[in-house]
């Protein structure tokens, strides 16, 4: 079988998907809502978008980290982080954007070492995904610090 590597976080990644297509699995998890994985949606994106940091602007990704942070450190429930996020993130009280350009997106002096990654939380399926997606936030914050 083919590898590859995904260039921005280092995954091995075979059968031609990328952890974009892996990321997609996820969000139509979240959508679905089955066994109530919905409310983990926000932390999977983050934690995507903090190994994919060019999908961010860099004060996006500051402000992502910021977000880990919040959510792995002082452990704030979904509820409240996400009412925190809708505050923070509306597009009214902002006046820099999340969304990472050709000129302006976020990136890291040196790449973490990621222990876990985009395919590591999606491919074995909806079954303990929300428990893999914690486990991955809490990755990501150990190598972010
Ligand atoms: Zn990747």
């Amino acid at each position: 079988m083919k590898e590859e590597i995904c260039p921005e976080c280092g995954a091995v990644l075979t059968e031609g998907k990328t952890c974009r297509d892996y990321l997609d699995t996820m969000i139509m998890w979240d959508f679905q809502d089955f066994l109530g994985v919905g409310q983990i949606h926000h932390l999977t994106v983050l934690c995507y978008g903090l190994q994919h940091p060019a999908t961010y602007s860099q004060k996006g990704l500051e402000d992502a980290k910021d977000f880990l942070r919040e959510f792995v450190h002082e452990k704030n429930s979904f509820e409240e982080h996400d009412k925190r996020n809708r505050e923070r993130l509306s597009s009214n009280v902002r006046d820099w954007k999340i969304i990472g350009t050709p000129e302006d997106h976020g990136s890291y002096a040196a790449m973490p070492h990621w222990t876990i990654r985009t395919p590591d939380v999606a491919m074995p399926g909806l079954e303990g995904y929300p428990e893999r997606v914690i486990a991955w936030a809490q990755s990501i914050y150990n190598e972010i610090q």
